[in-house]
């Protein structure tokens, strides 16, 4: 059975056993973890992180940016959590979630710094011959400049 809310658990360490309806906060590890709101069982990680996910807590009931697309399961399950509710979205097609992994990792390689795509080659030193045509270039601008009233 779906679930339709979650309850917000604060903890030192992400317990082995999750409860279902249960979303364990461990702020020190930046972890967030739960039970699939499908109902299949699977465990969700959806860590705290500039390239993860950002929770909203205002006290009473957490949020939780972007919707966590279950991808890797079977279920194939979508939702947001809001306020601890939980907002079922539709199902994404194969091809969009194809999209969306590939955006993602590229988001991470580019946080990370690991962006194999192949660099234009640094600029080399200009010739001797390159000063001298900036030196004589330089000279026509100051010549130029200097003959204006
Ligand atoms: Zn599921």
């Amino acid at each position: 059975m779906k679930l339709r809310q979650v309850t917000p658990e604060f903890v030192d360490e992400i317990p082995r056993k999750l409860d279902r309806g249960k979303l364990y906060v461990c702020c020190q590890y930046r972890a967030v973890k739960h039970l699939c709101a499908c109902g299949c069982g699977a465990a969700i990680n959806t860590p705290l992180h500039p390239t993860g996910w950002t929770l909203i807590c205002d006290g009473v009931s957490i949020s939780l940016w972007p919707s966590i697309g279950n991808w890797s399961e079977e279920c194939q399950s979508h939702y947001w959590i809001r306020n601890n509710r939980i907002r079922w979205a539709p199902k994404w097609s194969r091809r969009r979630i194809i999209k969306e992994k590939e955006s993602r990792q590229l988001e991470l390689d580019q946080y990370f710094g690991l962006n194999f795509s192949p660099q234009p080659p640094r600029p080399e030193w200009p010739e001797v011959a390159d000063f001298t045509s900036l030196r004589n270039w330089l000279g026509r601008l100051a010549r130029r400049l200097l003959r204006r009233p």
